[in-house]
Protein backbone atom coordinates (compact mmCIF):
# COMPACT_ATOMS: atom_id res chain seq x y z
CA UNK A 1 0.00 0.00 0.00
CA UNK A 2 1.69 3.30 -1.26
CA UNK A 3 1.41 6.10 1.93
CA UNK A 4 0.41 9.67 1.89
CA UNK A 5 3.73 10.71 2.77
CA UNK A 6 7.73 9.49 3.63
CA UNK A 7 10.60 10.95 5.30
CA UNK A 8 13.94 9.98 5.77
CA UNK A 9 17.93 11.55 6.00
CA UNK A 10 21.05 9.98 5.09
CA UNK A 11 24.42 10.78 6.03
CA UNK A 12 25.88 10.96 2.26
CA UNK A 13 29.19 9.59 1.23
CA UNK A 14 31.37 12.31 2.78
CA UNK A 15 30.70 12.96 6.21
CA UNK A 16 30.67 10.88 9.58
CA UNK A 17 27.68 12.55 11.57
CA UNK A 18 24.22 13.21 10.59
CA UNK A 19 23.02 16.23 11.57
CA UNK A 20 19.87 16.49 9.37
CA UNK A 21 16.66 15.86 11.12
CA UNK A 22 13.33 15.17 9.77
CA UNK A 23 10.24 14.57 11.48
CA UNK A 24 6.74 13.57 10.17
CA UNK A 25 3.24 13.32 12.52
CA UNK A 26 1.92 10.21 11.56
CA UNK A 27 -1.10 11.59 11.37
CA UNK A 28 -0.03 13.86 8.51
CA UNK A 29 -0.35 17.31 10.04
CA UNK A 30 2.58 18.25 10.44
CA UNK A 31 6.51 17.47 8.52
CA UNK A 32 9.97 19.43 9.32
CA UNK A 33 13.21 19.28 7.81
CA UNK A 34 16.22 20.60 10.68
CA UNK A 35 20.08 20.65 9.14
CA UNK A 36 22.04 21.47 11.91
CA UNK A 37 25.26 22.82 12.06
CA UNK A 38 28.13 24.34 14.77
CA UNK A 39 30.64 21.87 15.53
CA UNK A 40 30.82 17.89 16.11
CA UNK A 41 27.88 17.83 19.16
CA UNK A 42 26.61 21.40 18.55
CA UNK A 43 25.13 20.74 14.93
CA UNK A 44 23.24 17.27 16.05
CA UNK A 45 21.96 18.69 19.32
CA UNK A 46 20.63 22.12 17.70
CA UNK A 47 18.53 20.11 14.81
CA UNK A 48 17.43 17.24 17.15
CA UNK A 49 16.62 19.94 19.32
CA UNK A 50 14.56 22.33 17.55
CA UNK A 51 12.54 19.64 15.89
CA UNK A 52 11.91 17.72 19.06
CA UNK A 53 10.56 21.13 20.91
CA UNK A 54 8.33 22.07 17.71
CA UNK A 55 7.12 18.60 17.56
CA UNK A 56 6.35 19.00 20.81
CA UNK A 57 4.92 22.39 20.24
CA UNK A 58 2.90 21.93 17.59
CA UNK A 59 1.25 18.50 19.30
CA UNK A 60 0.38 20.29 22.62
CA UNK A 61 -1.16 23.36 20.87
CA UNK A 62 -2.44 22.20 17.54
CA UNK A 63 -6.03 22.53 18.12
CA UNK A 64 -6.00 25.71 19.82
CA UNK A 65 -7.87 28.83 18.70
CA UNK A 66 -5.39 30.64 17.33
CA UNK A 67 -4.99 31.65 13.83
CA UNK A 68 -2.31 29.47 12.03
CA UNK A 69 0.19 32.39 11.27
CA UNK A 70 0.19 33.10 15.38
CA UNK A 71 0.12 29.12 16.27
CA UNK A 72 3.51 28.85 13.56
CA UNK A 73 4.95 32.51 15.28
CA UNK A 74 4.85 30.71 18.31
CA UNK A 75 6.13 27.32 17.63
CA UNK A 76 9.26 29.03 15.62
CA UNK A 77 10.20 31.58 18.80
CA UNK A 78 9.25 28.19 21.24
CA UNK A 79 11.94 26.58 19.44
CA UNK A 80 14.46 29.14 19.06
CA UNK A 81 13.99 30.12 23.10
CA UNK A 82 14.66 26.58 23.93
CA UNK A 83 18.00 26.88 21.68
CA UNK A 84 19.58 29.77 23.10
CA UNK A 85 18.73 28.27 26.43
CA UNK A 86 20.87 25.14 25.34
CA UNK A 87 23.57 27.62 24.22
CA UNK A 88 24.05 29.33 27.62
CA UNK A 89 23.61 26.07 29.41
CA UNK A 90 26.26 24.66 27.39
CA UNK A 91 29.03 26.77 26.61
CA UNK A 92 30.71 24.27 24.64
CA UNK A 93 28.28 24.48 21.96
CA UNK A 94 27.39 28.35 22.09
CA UNK A 95 27.78 28.82 18.63
CA UNK A 96 25.19 25.97 17.69
CA UNK A 97 22.20 26.44 15.25
CA UNK A 98 20.07 25.04 12.71
CA UNK A 99 17.45 25.57 9.64
CA UNK A 100 13.66 24.52 10.21
CA UNK A 101 11.39 24.36 7.44
CA UNK A 102 7.96 23.32 8.89
CA UNK A 103 4.99 22.96 6.87
CA UNK A 104 1.85 21.89 8.32
CA UNK A 105 -1.75 21.23 7.22
CA UNK A 106 -4.09 22.92 9.10
CA UNK A 107 -8.07 23.31 8.70
CA UNK A 108 -7.79 22.02 5.44
CA UNK A 109 -4.89 24.63 4.25
CA UNK A 110 -1.32 24.24 4.08
CA UNK A 111 1.09 26.40 5.44
CA UNK A 112 4.93 26.83 5.64
CA UNK A 113 7.09 28.59 8.45
CA UNK A 114 10.93 28.85 7.56
CA UNK A 115 14.25 30.13 8.84
CA UNK A 116 17.50 29.09 6.95
CA UNK A 117 18.21 27.43 3.96
CA UNK A 118 16.67 24.22 3.80
CA UNK A 119 13.86 24.40 1.41
CA UNK A 120 10.20 23.66 0.33
CA UNK A 121 8.94 23.00 -2.88
CA UNK A 122 5.23 22.32 -4.37
CA UNK A 123 5.64 19.81 -7.41
CA UNK A 124 2.58 20.02 -10.23
CA UNK A 125 2.54 18.76 -13.72
CA UNK A 126 6.29 18.01 -13.85
CA UNK A 127 7.59 20.66 -12.64
CA UNK A 128 9.25 22.12 -8.68
CA UNK A 129 8.59 25.49 -7.95
CA UNK A 130 10.60 26.55 -4.23
CA UNK A 131 8.04 28.16 -1.95
CA UNK A 132 10.53 28.86 0.61
CA UNK A 133 13.14 31.97 0.35
CA UNK A 134 16.81 31.02 1.02
CA UNK A 135 18.20 33.13 4.07
CA UNK A 136 21.65 32.86 2.60
CA UNK A 137 24.25 36.25 1.95
CA UNK A 138 23.88 35.29 -1.34
CA UNK A 139 19.81 34.71 -1.95
CA UNK A 140 19.63 37.69 0.22
CA UNK A 141 21.77 40.10 -2.28
CA UNK A 142 20.23 38.66 -4.86
CA UNK A 143 16.56 39.69 -3.54
CA UNK A 144 18.12 43.38 -2.97
CA UNK A 145 19.45 43.56 -6.65
CA UNK A 146 23.08 44.20 -5.87
CA UNK A 147 24.30 41.14 -7.70
CA UNK A 148 23.42 38.88 -10.35
CA UNK A 149 21.74 35.86 -10.31
CA UNK A 150 24.40 34.34 -11.99
CA UNK A 151 27.04 35.38 -10.24
CA UNK A 152 29.90 32.57 -9.23
CA UNK A 153 30.50 34.05 -5.88
CA UNK A 154 27.99 31.05 -5.60
CA UNK A 155 30.98 28.54 -5.52
CA UNK A 156 32.52 30.39 -2.63
CA UNK A 157 29.49 31.58 -0.32
CA UNK A 158 26.69 29.76 -1.45
CA UNK A 159 26.01 28.38 2.14
CA UNK A 160 26.60 31.24 3.96
CA UNK A 161 23.70 31.33 6.41
CA UNK A 162 22.73 34.95 6.78
CA UNK A 163 19.44 33.47 9.39
CA UNK A 164 19.18 30.37 11.28
CA UNK A 165 17.35 29.19 13.91
CA UNK A 166 19.49 30.05 17.58
CA UNK A 167 20.07 33.19 16.76
CA UNK A 168 19.52 35.65 19.53
CA UNK A 169 16.96 37.68 17.28
CA UNK A 170 15.20 36.67 14.33
CA UNK A 171 14.83 39.46 11.83
CA UNK A 172 12.45 37.31 9.71
CA UNK A 173 10.16 33.87 10.15
CA UNK A 174 8.56 33.42 6.89
CA UNK A 175 5.29 32.29 7.47
CA UNK A 176 2.86 31.69 4.43
CA UNK A 177 0.07 29.88 3.29
CA UNK A 178 0.53 27.28 0.22
CA UNK A 179 -1.89 27.02 -2.69
CA UNK A 180 -2.02 23.49 -3.58
CA UNK A 181 -4.01 21.15 -5.95
CA UNK A 182 -5.23 17.64 -5.42
CA UNK A 183 -2.78 15.91 -7.72
CA UNK A 184 0.47 18.36 -6.07
CA UNK A 185 3.11 17.18 -3.98
CA UNK A 186 5.57 19.01 -1.35
CA UNK A 187 9.33 18.26 -1.05
CA UNK A 188 10.74 19.34 2.02
CA UNK A 189 14.75 18.61 1.96
CA UNK A 190 17.86 20.05 2.62
CA UNK A 191 20.81 21.54 1.16
CA UNK A 192 22.35 18.38 0.69
CA UNK A 193 20.15 17.45 -1.80
CA UNK A 194 19.57 20.62 -4.06
CA UNK A 195 23.31 21.09 -4.30
CA UNK A 196 23.65 17.46 -5.90
CA UNK A 197 20.62 17.84 -8.12
CA UNK A 198 19.16 20.68 -9.65
CA UNK A 199 15.33 21.65 -9.75
CA UNK A 200 14.78 20.04 -13.07
CA UNK A 201 16.39 16.58 -12.45
CA UNK A 202 14.86 16.52 -8.74
CA UNK A 203 11.14 17.54 -10.66
CA UNK A 204 11.51 14.12 -12.81
CA UNK A 205 11.64 11.58 -9.32
CA UNK A 206 8.75 13.14 -8.25
CA UNK A 207 6.09 12.13 -10.89
CA UNK A 208 3.10 10.41 -9.55
CA UNK A 209 4.26 7.04 -10.95
CA UNK A 210 6.70 6.86 -7.82
CA UNK A 211 5.16 6.22 -4.68
CA UNK A 212 6.79 9.03 -1.74
CA UNK A 213 8.67 6.47 -0.51
CA UNK A 214 10.06 5.53 -3.61
CA UNK A 215 10.41 8.95 -4.57
CA UNK A 216 12.44 9.78 -1.64
CA UNK A 217 14.50 6.75 -1.71
CA UNK A 218 15.28 7.92 -5.56
CA UNK A 219 16.10 10.74 -4.84
CA UNK A 220 19.02 10.37 -1.97
CA UNK A 221 20.65 7.63 -4.69
CA UNK A 222 20.71 10.32 -6.91
CA UNK A 223 22.32 12.73 -4.43
CA UNK A 224 25.15 10.06 -3.37
CA UNK A 225 25.33 9.20 -6.76
CA UNK A 226 26.60 12.63 -7.33
CA UNK A 227 28.83 13.47 -4.48
CA UNK A 228 26.46 13.17 -1.45
CA UNK A 229 28.98 15.45 0.07
CA UNK A 230 26.82 16.51 2.76
CA UNK A 231 23.93 14.92 4.78
CA UNK A 232 20.28 14.63 2.88
CA UNK A 233 17.04 14.95 4.42
CA UNK A 234 14.03 14.26 2.57
CA UNK A 235 10.35 14.68 2.91
CA UNK A 236 7.32 13.80 0.11
CA UNK A 237 4.32 14.41 1.02
CA UNK A 238 1.32 13.90 -1.43
CA UNK A 239 -2.05 16.05 -0.90
CA UNK A 240 -4.83 13.46 -0.65
CA1 LIG B 1 23.59 20.76 4.96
Amino acid sequence: MSRTFAARTHVGQARRVNQDRVEADPDGRYFMVADGMGGHAGGEQASSLATTVAREYLEAHFEEEWDTKTFLQNAMKAVNRRLREDQRAHPERSNMGTTLTVVIRRENQWWYAHVGDSRAYRWRDGHIEQLTPDHTWIADQMRAGTIAEDTNLKQWLGHVLSQHMGQETLERIEIAPISVQEEDRLLLCSDGLTAELSDEEIATYLTRKYTCEEAVNALISAANANSGSDNIAIIVIDNH
